[in-house]
């Protein structure tokens, strides 16, 4: 009875968990979708508490309380734009979470029992593999996101070659643990694993980091899968491998949207750091006030917002939407332009813009807004720098050439909302500023919209 529940209690969870992931491919669904897999994730860990092999639950109740305790502040304090780095985190404690799980399992059979099966070690192998990879890949990127190591790609001579040996070197172990499962060669898995992790993301740039964090997820995914083998455990085996899957295809789509070869990010060691922010020459930019940006919107037909990391930092979503309304009123037309990599984190700009409420039909996402760039009278870029960087399409020097942008230089007219010339995140300058039909608009984001929107009201 007990383990008929705990299989309907696993179903019950994975169909949550496939649902509440196509409600995520939505924006209107994509609030039921993740309340749907939250609710799997409890009825998961139900099903599992009432499993017969737990004789004591103390040790499980004060990792509850010691994950609850943990986990609240992090869900509540962590702003928006920490987001990589939290998800970073989270993605190296789960690998390493389950790299233990893999090495007590080695632990209970191959040495307590003295008897482990061939498939079961197989198992193990590639758990404590992926795992231990995970663990010290995804402390890496943190930390290169965090600003503890640097954002340099860290290269040596034969890097590659040692990478790859030392792969060659983590597989044939674990095909020869399968014949003889000895504690010697596991735990070298478990250190080439750790050691593996770093050489594999130090070489990377920081610009890079975002496609990194999405493998370290398909990699986290796959070892959780491999932990569902050897425990024979169902549902660790379906989300595993639909975190692996998704992990893996966010990778590869954040790869197209940022330009870099995949295959690049996948083995490291040739990511590039961007170059200088300044190429020494004085350019001049031509400022406007809020009264003068006010007075060209009102006479404008079309406007296209371009949001990015600022609007995030500033909290300006909600002000952006007032504006949208009072344009709207005025008869004109407002849409907003996506760029798949605005922010700091995928659909970054989709979740503040959704938080705000504004409609989901009025974003536009950059392939599809492109075409129409040049016919739209103002285009106000807010808190946006890399993705409206023309030096992608025109400049072959830059460290983010062939990153498809957002096409605002093409517009009419174009108002930048920054609080200064700093540049981006790529660290690069940016020709948009300077070109005949851009109008730097300096200040907070949100003040500035505030003091736009007294202005429209006027
Ligand atoms: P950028 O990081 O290129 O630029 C953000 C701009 O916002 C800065 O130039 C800054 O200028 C301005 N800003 C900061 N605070 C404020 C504020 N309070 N008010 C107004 N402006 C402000 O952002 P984009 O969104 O254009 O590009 C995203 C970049 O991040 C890309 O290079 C992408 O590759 C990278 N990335 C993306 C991730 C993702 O998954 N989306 C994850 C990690 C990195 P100033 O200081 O002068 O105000």
């Amino acid at each position: 009875m007990r383990f008929q529940l705990i299989h309907l209690a696993y179903f019950a969870s994975s169909l949550l968990f496939i649902v509440g992931l196509r409600g995520l491919t939505r924006p209107e669904a994509a609030r039921r979708g993740i309340i749907l897999a939250g609710v799997g994730m409890l009825v998961a860990i139900i099903g599992t508490l009432v499993h017969q092999d737990i004789i004591s639950y103390q040790w499980i109740i004060g990792g509850l309380i010691i994950g609850t305790v943990v986990g609240i502040p992090m869900g509540l304090w962590i702003p928006m734009t920490k987001m990589p780095e939290r998800i970073a985190l989270s993605h190296a404690f789960g690998g390493l979470a389950v790299a233990l799980v893999g090495v007590a399992e080695y632990v209970r059979h191959a040495i307590m029992q003295g008897h482990i099966t061939q498939f079961t070690m197989g198992a193990l192998g590639f758990e404590v593999f992926f795992g231990t990879v995970t663990f010290t890949g995804s402390l890496m990127a943190f930390g290169k996101l965090q600003g503890v190591l640097s954002g340099r790609p860290q290269t040596f001579k034969g890097q590659n070659a040692l990478t790859l040996a030392m792969l060659a070197t983590c597989l044939a172990l674990i095909v020869y643990l399968i014949f003889n499962p000895l504690p010697g060669f596991f735990y070298t898995v478990v250190g080439l694993g750790f050691l593996l992790g770093v050489l594999l993301v130090v070489p990377i740039g920081g610009a890079d980091m975002p496609v990194v964090i999405c493998l370290m997820n398909s990699y986290a995914g796959l070892a959780a899968a491999a932990s569902g083998f050897a425990l024979d455990n169902n549902i660790l085996i379906i989300c595993g491998a639909l975190d692996g899957g998704s992990g893996f295809l966010l990778a590869v789509i954040m790869s197209k949207a940022m330009n870099r070869s995949f295959r690049n990010v996948m083995f490291g060691a040739f990511g590039q750091l961007e170059a200088a922010v300044s190429d020494g020459v004085q350019k001049s930019v031509k400022a406007f006030t809020v009264e003068d940006a006010a007075e060209f919107l009102k006479n404008a037909s079309s406007v296209v917002v371009v949001p990015g990391y600022g609007m995030a930092v500033s909290q300006a979503q909600h002000a952006v939407h007032e504006m949208q309304e009072l344009l709207e009123e005025k008869g004109i037309e407002v849409r907003y332009a996506i760029h798949p990599v605005a922010g700091r984190m995928p659909g970054h700009m989709n979740v503040l813009l959704a938080e705000a409420n504004v409609p989901y039909d009025h974003l536009i996402e950059m392939d599809a807004i492109n075409p129409s760039m040049p016919t739209v009278d103002v285009c106000l870029v807010i808190g946006a720098n890399d993705v409206v960087n023309p030096a992608a399409r025109t400049d072959k020097s830059s460290a983010i050439y062939g990153m498809p942008i957002i096409d605002a230089d093409k517009s009419k007219m174009v108002f930048v909302l920054k609080r200064s010339m700093a540049a981006g995140f790529a660290g690069i300058d940016n020709p948009l500023f300077y070109l005949e039909n851009t109008r730097m608009v300096f200040g907070d984001a949100k003040n500035t919209l505030h003091s736009l929107n007294a202005e429209l009201k006027k």
